[in-house]
């Protein structure tokens, strides 16, 4: 039978559009490079035509095709790799612990060349980009953004602007030349991630340039959101814990969303994974509100004189003074719904905890996946989990010193260094 279907019909099965996006909140439809409900703030989110995940046959995370909102297969080597652990399994006295790694180790299979999964969240970006007819875009970043964005941009026509705190300079490298669409702006060191966010919102108005969106770009969420989607690949059903080290929560509301899609595709169990998540003392507003109940971070209470906690941090990526916390669909419902839990951690604990992980797994970390370890270290301390229990534990970055045998690191040097935000604009972006 299936064959007599009339050609027309056919047709017109396939301009069924391959995902809509929604307010996760009143359910409006929304065009693709829409950002924000104007009803209630809330969160837009992609809702994918195929409920199953079908696997594409492709090295990187063009594989998770189906479940990404682009309509082009993207070309990258890049993916999450989940391995199941040996070593820090047994110094955990853990069975089933499960490690997502997001970086450099070719060994494992991870090729993820900026060494973080901000590159998961730059390819889909920029593809969606394009594809919604914008070829210029600009985003603020204190360093792993930035490097993912301009690494996944070299050799493409989409002009990136980035602008970048003076402390996130060295952060700035790739393992190729630089092409010459790739647009560094620097702010000077009077000036702190707040001041480079507030020049890329300027930057952003001129005719013809678009931000990428933060958390509200749903290309940027469903591609973090990956690492799940791997791990449940690799696990054959989802976790029944998801560790990782916030600084906005982003990775984590696109776990979530990750597992609800796993939930409703009904081969990956019922229960979603609980999430774990681990913001770094002292600077650690999610933790603080969340364990008063509060769906509002109150600055004063929560963060108390920013600057000088974020001064404190072992690992200052995971600094946000705006996380998308409060607003429908954001961490605040992601703990929720999935009965989550949040930690704080010492600069001596993330210390130990990066040690014990390199000593136990072969392979460096970045400073705050070494903070996501400490959380799990944390979590098995108090008993909060089972010994059999399936868990991904997200190392969100590693393998930087192992790139450095393969590859030869190029700076990027800045177009423009800013030391206030009184400019005339249109000269950086002609
Ligand atoms: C951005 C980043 C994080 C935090 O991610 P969010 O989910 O956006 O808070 C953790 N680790 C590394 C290496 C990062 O670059
Ligand atoms: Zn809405």
């Amino acid at each position: 039978m299936q064959s007599t279907i009339q050609p027309s019909i056919l047709h017109a099965e396939s301009e069924t559009p391959k995902f809509t996006i929604e307010c996760v909140r009143c359910h409006s439809l929304y065009q693709t490079d829409e950002l924000v409900c104007k009803n209630d703030n809330g969160l837009l989110r992609t809702s994918y035509t195929s409920r199953h995940l079908h696997m594409h046959d492709l090295p990187g995370i063009g594989k998770f095709l189906d479940w990404l909102p682009v309509t082009a297969q993207i070309n990258t080597p890049a993916s999450p790799v989940t391995y199941k652990s040996t070593g820090l399994a047994r110094e955990l006295g853990l069975t089933n612990l499960y490690i997502g790694f997001n970086g450099y180790w070719p060994e494992q299979g991870a090729h993820i060349q900026t060494c973080s999964f901000k590159e998961l969240e730059a390819y889909p970006t920029l593809q969606l980009m394009q594809e919604s007819g914008n070829n210029k875009i600009v985003l603020a970043s204190a360093g792993n953004t930035g490097r993912a964005f301009a690494h996944a941009a070299v050799g493409t026509d989409i002009d990136v602007y980035i602008v970048v705190p003076e402390s996130g300079m060295s952060k700035m490298w790739l393992p190729e030349e630089p092409t010459d669409n790739i647009h560094l702006i620097s702010m000077a060191d009077t000036c702190d991630y707040a001041d480079a966010i507030q020049m890329a919102g300027k930057i952003a108005n001129l005719p013809g340039m678009r931000s990428e969106g933060g958390v509200r770009n749903v290309a940027r969420r469903d591609g973090m959101g990956t690492v799940m989607l791997d791990a449940a690949v690799t696990m054959g059903r989802m976790p029944d814990h998801y560790f990782q080290a916030i600084g906005s929560g982003t990775g984590g509301i696109a776990a979530w969303e990750a597992s609800l899609r796993l939930r409703a595709d009904g081969r990956y169990g019922e229960t979603l994974p609980r999430l774990h998540l681990i913001q770094n003392l002292p600077f650690a507003p999610i933790l603080n509100a969340w364990q008063h109940s509060r769906r509002d971070i109150v600055e004063e209470i929560d963060m108390p004189d920013p600057k000088k906690l974020i001064d404190r941090m072992y690992a200052d990526v995971l600094s946000n003074r705006h996380p998308p916390y409060s607003m429908p669909g954001g961490v605040y419902d992601a703990l929720t719904d999935t009965n989550g839990a949040m930690y704080g951690i010492s600069t001596q604990e993330a210390r130990q905890a990066k040690t014990l992980f390199e000593r136990s797994e072969g392979i460096d970390i970045v400073a705050p996946a070494a903070v996501g370890v400490a959380g799990l270290v944390q979590a098995v301390q108090e008993d909060a989990l089972n010994k059999d229990d399936f868990i991904l534990l997200n190392i969100t970055g590693g393998g930087v010193e192992r790139l450095k045998e393969d590859f030869t690191l190029h700076h990027l040097q800045p177009e423009f260094k800013l030391d206030s935000q009184d400019i005339d604009i249109e000269l950086i972006v002609r």
